[in-house]
């Protein structure tokens, strides 16, 4: 198994090359490209999060906790927040994700379950599709992909450490599979994982309306259905 600083530097390497791809290839500011960059580095130690014990980990989940507040910054603004509420709303979200989260993550996820799958790294760039906001779809796609690209650098790496050379052969380990994966034996990960992906579909093409434009979803009928649809409950 790949260890913390394997993946934390193939990831920090793989973040500083997206970001110049970004900065000289997309007509990325350079900012955005550095936001990236950084992401892409955190991101090469979230599937971790499930093995349950460690300095790492616990650094990694802190740093999360701290980070989606700051990334939420311009959505709270867009909602008119004082600046008071803000910092109310930025020590909430670390409480939660950082005591929340993290609790459940330990007991609810075993090392190498469905948290290392390839349909969790699809929640985890679509929830950071979501927090980040922008004013155009593409920065916005660029640093969620540099989430993606992190996340899925560590299930390659931990796919290659799986892989062993033994008396000039190539030898599998048994955890060999356990990371590049679409689903585990286990029926219930497979299905919360999979809610947890189509639930944010659903909510990203109705709500985001950068999404909802990109695949024509008309947000404005769907939110008046739903809105009359309250009142009929209601009444
Ligand atoms: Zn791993």
């Amino acid at each position: 198994m790949a260890g913390f600083k394997t993946h934390i530097s193939t990831s920090t390497v793989l973040g500083i090359g997206y970001g110049v791809v970004g900065y000289f290839a997309l007509d990325m500011s350079p900012v955005t490209c550095m936001l990236a960059a950084g992401l892409c580095s955190v991101a090469g130690m979230l599937p971790d999060l499930d093995s349950n014990s460690g300095v790492p980990v616990r650094e990694t989940m802190a740093f999360v906790a701290a980070g989606v507040p700051l990334l939420l910054l311009r959505r709270f603004q867009d909602l008119n927040f004082s600046v008071e509420s803000m910092a109310l709303a930025g020590m909430l979200i670390y409480i939660v994700l950082r005591f929340g989260v993290s609790e459940i993550f330990k007991r609810y996820t075993k090392h190498r379950g469905m948290w290392h799958s390839l349909p969790a790294c699809a929640v985890v760039g679509l929830l950071t599709f979501l927090i980040v906001q922008g004013d155009t779809y593409e920065p916005r796609l660029y640093k969620a992909l540099a989430v993606v690209a992190g996340f899925l650098c560590h299930l390659v790496l931990d796919e290659m450490w799986s892989v062993k050379w033994q008396g000039g052969r190539v030898e599998l380990k048994s955890s060999f599979g356990t990371a590049i994966k679409f689903w585990s034996k286990s029926g219930w990960a497979n299905v919360s994982t999979y809610g947890k992906l189509v639930l944010l579909i659903v909510v990203a093409l109705l709500v985001d309306p950068h999404i909802g434009q990109h695949f024509g979803v008309d947000q404005e009928r769907v939110q008046h259905v739903a809105r009359d649809f309250m009142d009929s409950i209601q009444r």
